[in-house]
């Protein structure tokens, strides 16, 4: 989908290359996280995909045709790009900005308003929203609008230039989350750029380190954790990282308990605190008939209601936190901390109840990783679990 073939950058005549005999090979649907120090060439190299950079020497391919072979503008249409300084026009509506490449594109204002009405929904965000001007919205929706006008004339590649390294963790963190949903969704070829190594870990499919203009190494998360090419490597890591690497790559679904107690709606009450009694448990899921989640009940909500209520539709609470089976364990476990949650359901994409993490279910993680095999948790997070016991 996007090769590099002996590229080669130079800024100027006789200093050294900002990028040197670059190959490389990324195939359609990856999502391929660039990461490196300040100045090692990664901006360069994502600039020269879009031609906002000649190459001095070799060829870049996009769909097998050499971008040297392309008119610069339709090439730069025909990629989303998504920079960290936002860059919407203060003077246009979110909606227009979000339209942008549409117009330059040609389409006629009813399929761009349908396509910005269909984008801004993705994210979450109110149609009303796409009457407002950019100054109205905060940082972390900004952010949002410029990733949805990357994404408005449904380009196949996009090049994302450390997109979210402005913004507060947290608002990070849910735009992470959000982004890595949608590209899964979309099956976008993305080229990524980042210098945050939890960025890289939790987004890529696969990491290219850079230093100095050259790769160092290319691999999975998980290759790359686990068998780090050489000590500059090692140490952008951290050290940390590497003895405690567990938690990054593994997935909620890799070690939740797979077989919650569950009961329906329709359950009655009494049914319900037999099952809990025999299962010893002091709280049960509410499923659908597919299996959907639905809702939780505990002990004194069911305490509460036992007189006046007979079924378990008349005493659950909908509200519940969940994850999704393929979260980062460590993200799930920050999350049930802070919250002080007891447990989480794992659900699927379609909301259907796979299994669940509990207390125990961590306790037992980080049993294994004082006496275990290295299934490692930081210190400060094994005192925080222990502590919540
Ligand atoms: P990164 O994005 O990894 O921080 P860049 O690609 O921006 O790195 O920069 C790589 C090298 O090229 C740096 O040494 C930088 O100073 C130099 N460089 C980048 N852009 C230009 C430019 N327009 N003119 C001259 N040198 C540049
Ligand atoms: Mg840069």
């Amino acid at each position: 989908m996007l090769e590099f073939k002996n590229v080669v950058k130079k800024y100027s005549e006789n200093g050294k290359p900002a990028v040197s005999n670059m190959n490389l090979n990324i195939e359609k649907g990856e999502f391929v996280v660039f990461i490196g120090p300040s100045g090692c060439g990664k901006t360069t190299t994502m600039k020269m995909v879009n031609r906002l950079q000649e190459p001095s020497e070799g060829q870049i391919f996009v769909n097998g045709e050499n971008v040297l072979n392309q008119d610069p503008v339709k090439l730069r249409r025909s990629i989303g790009y998504v920079i960290q300084q936002i860059g919407l026009i203060p003077h246009m509506t979110v909606g227009e900005n979000i339209s942008l490449v549409g117009s330059l594109l040609k389409w006629d204002k009813k399929r761009r308003d349908d396509r910005a009405k269909e984008l801004i929904k993705i994210v979450d965000l109110p149609e009303s929203f796409l009457h407002r001007y950019p100054h109205e919205l905060s940082g972390g929706q900004q952010q949002r609008i410029g990733v949805l006008r990357a994404l408005a004339v449904d380009p196949p590649l996009i090049l994302m230039d450390e997109p979210f390294g402005a913004l507060d963790p947290i608002t990070r963190d849910t735009l992470q989350e959000e982004f890595k949903k949608l590209q899964k969704e979309m099956n976008k070829t993305i080229v990524f750029v980042t210098h945050d190594m939890d960025e890289a870990i939790k987004l890529a499919d696969k990491i290219v380190i850079m230093n100095q203009g050259e790769i160092v190494q290319v691999g999975t998360p998980d290759d790359i954790l686990r068998n780090p090419a050489n000590e500059f490597v090692e140490d952008f890591i951290g050290k940390d990282r590497l003895l405690q690497s567990r938690p990054d790559v593994t997935k909620v679904e890799q070690i939740m308990n797979a077989n919650p107690i569950t009961v329906t709606e329709q359950t009655t009450i009494k049914d319900a605190i037999q099952k809990m009694r025999e299962a010893r448990v002091d709280s049960v899921l509410v499923v659908d008939d597919a299996y959907r989640l639905k809702g939780f009940v505990d002990i004194e909500m069911i305490d509460a209601s036992f007189k006046k209520k007979t079924y378990i539709y008349e005493a659950m609470e909908r509200e519940v936190y969940s994850v999704k089976k393929e979260s980062l364990l460590r993200d799930t476990m920050r999350r049930m901390l802070r919250r002080g949650s007891k447990y989480v359901p794992v659900i699927t994409e379609e909301e259907v109840l796979v299994g669940i993490v509990t207390r125990a279910t961590l306790a037992d993680m980080v049993y294994d990783t004082i006496w275990g095999e290295g299934n490692g948790l930081e210190v400060n997070e094994i005192e925080a679990v222990e502590s919540v016991h």
